[in-house]
């Protein structure tokens, strides 16, 4: 007897849903279903400059017309920055936040004149210039109003929980690397949150016990589990699955019109053909 998984799909609406949204949205459902739980769908829609309400109408008809149910009130992120907030000042408070004035050209600038500048699972890894100003200079910018940011001292964290695992129903037991990252930003100089510490909030307060979604996001899970430790949350369970792929063998993405469930249901693709085309028989 499995015990009953709470699960959800948490798609950002910045585009069409894809097939590979598909097979996440009806991986997750099912899995809640079949143990007896629970499926939420959460839009995370904190990026206010790229989400479109007409997505988020979008998101909600082709995923009911899939033939998919979901609890009520749907959270949209955009409604709960207060949560993400009361998560930030709490990381403040142990001393792991510090704020980074830097603009991306300088950021850039920075990672060109050093060679050697590591490479994270995103890209670049931010230098940690902000982190090394004086107490004295920080004071004195915060005191003149420069934008900033806000990010995790990732060093420090590491020192305060040690090493950390977390586990993967496809592929095992996964000793994380949150250091690869560097320091991440917790909070954008628009936006009091940012992806990592949205999605960590949630998930622990909807109580989420199964988290599904495509195997790009298996580097931030590490993020995830470090930002939960932190904040003294339980770490769920995760299931990263492989991405869905064209004939061509490329991965689907929000670009390719021809594969959003949009698209699809036009050219005449009843819910059953999508089921079977994202990878579901039944
Ligand atoms: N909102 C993210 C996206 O649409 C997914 C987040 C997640 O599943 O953790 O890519």
């Amino acid at each position: 007897m499995t015990d009953a998984m709470v699960t959800r799909f948490a798609p950002s609406p910045t585009g069409l849903l894809h097939l590979g949204h598909a097979h996440s949205a009806l991986f997750a459902h099912r899995t809640a279903q079949e143990s007896g739980g629970r499926f939420i769908l959460r839009i995370e829609d904190i990026d206010q400059g790229r989400c479109r309400p007409e997505f988020e109408q979008a998101i909600l008809e082709d995923l009911a017309w899939l033939g998919l149910d979901w609890e009520e009130p749907v959270r949209r992120q955009s409604e709960h920055m207060s949560d993400y907030v009361a998560g930030l000042a709490l990381l403040s408070h142990m001393g792991l936040v510090y704020p980074c004035f830097c603009t991306r050209a300088e950021i850039a600038a920075e990672i060109a004149r050093s060679p050697a500048a590591p490479h994270g699972p995103e890209g670049p890894v931010y230098p940690g210039t902000c982190r090394a100003l004086s107490d004295d200079e920080r004071a004195a910018r915060l005191e003149e109003g420069e934008a900033h940011a806000l990010r995790l001292d990732v060093a420090a964290a590491i020192a305060n929980t040690g090493a950390l695992r977390w586990r993967d129903r496809a592929r095992g037991e996964i000793a994380a690397d949150p250091a690869a990252h560097g320091d991440v930003v917790l909070a954008r100089k628009d936006t009091p949150t940012s992806y990592h510490l949205a999605v960590t909030v949630d998930d622990h307060l909807q109580g989420v016990t199964l988290v599904a979604r495509g195997e790009d996001l298996v580097p931030a899970t590490d993020i995830h589990v470090l930002l939960q430790t932190l904040l003294g949350f339980a770490t769920p369970d995760y299931h990263h699955h492989g991405l869905l792929t064209d004939a061509e063998g490329r991965r689907y993405a929000k670009r390719d019109a021809a594969v959003t469930l949009r698209a699809l249901r036009e050219a005449g693709r009843g819910p059953e053909d999508v089921r079977r085309m994202a990878g579901f028989e039944d």
